[in-house]
């Protein structure tokens, strides 16, 4: 089975990738789409974002990393894909994320969307949380992939 994963990963963050390994264990193909959202500035840029994906996973087999904007069923019909994955931390994202799963059925019922409950080590963590942690200089190595982390120092030396 092939899934898409779509997501704005800005960053990326340990959460993100628990869920990626383990929906790969599952379905054995994942194309992670990023996605280009010009009405919501974005921290770090499309490339960069995409690169610290495929940095993160580049020992596993299966992944693909790819931007997209528009339409989440159209990029799943384009990418040929079989369902739709989603992340579920807590109730908070329940109604949100049932709202786009319902919205995206309405739109093309051939994509179920798939949610996976977070790893409970990672159910705290958010790619804002991450950038708010770093932005006052604490320690977010237990947080983001080691490339991340170096990424979000960077961006507090500018
Ligand atoms: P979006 O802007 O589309 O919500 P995110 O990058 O914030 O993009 O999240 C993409 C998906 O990953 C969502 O389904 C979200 O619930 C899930 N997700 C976010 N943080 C975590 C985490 N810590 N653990 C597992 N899944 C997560």
């Amino acid at each position: 089975m092939k899934a898409l994963y779509p997501g704005s990963f800005d960053p990326l963050t340990l959460g993100h990738l628990d869920l990626i390994k383990r929906a790969n264990d599952l379905f054995g193909e994942i194309v992670i789409a990023v996605l280009e959202n010009p009405s919501k500035k974005a921290t770090f840029t499309l490339e960069r974002r995409i690169e610290q994906i495929k940095h993160a996973t580049r020992e596993l087999s299966g992944i693909k990393v790819l931007s997209f904007k528009g339409l989440t069923v159209e990029f799943a019909e384009q990418q040929n894909v079989d369902l739709i994955l989603r992340g579920l931390r807590a109730m908070s994202d329940f109604e949100y994320e049932l709202q786009i799963a319902h919205t995206n059925r309405s739109l093309n019922n051939k994509f179920e969307t798939v949610f996976l409950a977070t790893d409970t080590h990672h159910s705290f963590l958010s790619s804002s949380l991450v950038k708010e942690v770093a932005s006052f200089g604490g320690n977010v190595s237990h947080m983001v992939p080691s490339k991340v982390a170096e990424d979000l120092v960077n961006l507090n030396m500018i």
